[in-house]
């Protein structure tokens, strides 16, 4: 569609895709690993797809919380879907960790505080999971392409 955000695909930085979906570094500074896997096409709700490409879908997610899981060690996985502001199909994959300034509300919650007044352990654990990045990135291609 020609308003949508997801159909034009500008601006984002990719980390692997196929025909069916592009793994895309939601590029969000709070979260350095955060993840979204987005269908290729426009489509509004997961419903709305036949159950074959329902569970591809699935799988690219699932295949992106088990490299969090074993590159990241996060405390806890969020996934997401809403499409409120942007209908087209995409899941958010957020590793969530305890020094995050959200934990243990959603990532939409208020923050616990601002980044100017984080404490020493919140700027240690944001250097540390930026230091992971581009190894979870290859990790995480070399897996989606293997499935
Ligand atoms: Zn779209």
């Amino acid at each position: 569609m020609d308003n949508c955000p997801l159909c034009l695909a500008g601006n984002e930085q990719l980390i692997w895709e196929n025909g069916l979906v592009r793994v895309i570094n939601a590029n969000e500074p709070d979260y350095p690993c955060y993840t979204r896997v987005i269908w290729q096409q426009h489509v509004k709700e997961m419903s709305d797809l036949p159950e074959s490409q329902q569970l591809a879908f699935m799988r690219y997610v699932f295949c992106v919380e088990s490299v969090q899981r074993d590159i990241l060690a996060p405390e806890k996985i969020n996934l997401a879907q809403f499409g409120n502001m942007v209908p087209h199909l995409h899941w958010h994959i957020i590793p969530r960790y305890k020094n995050d300034r959200h934990f243990p509300g959603s990532t939409w919650s208020p923050p616990h505080f601002e980044q100017a007044n984080a404490p020493a352990q919140y700027q240690t654990w944001l250097a540390n999971l930026n230091s992971l990045k581009p190894t979870y990135h290859q990790a995480l291609a070399q897996a989606l392409a293997q499935l």
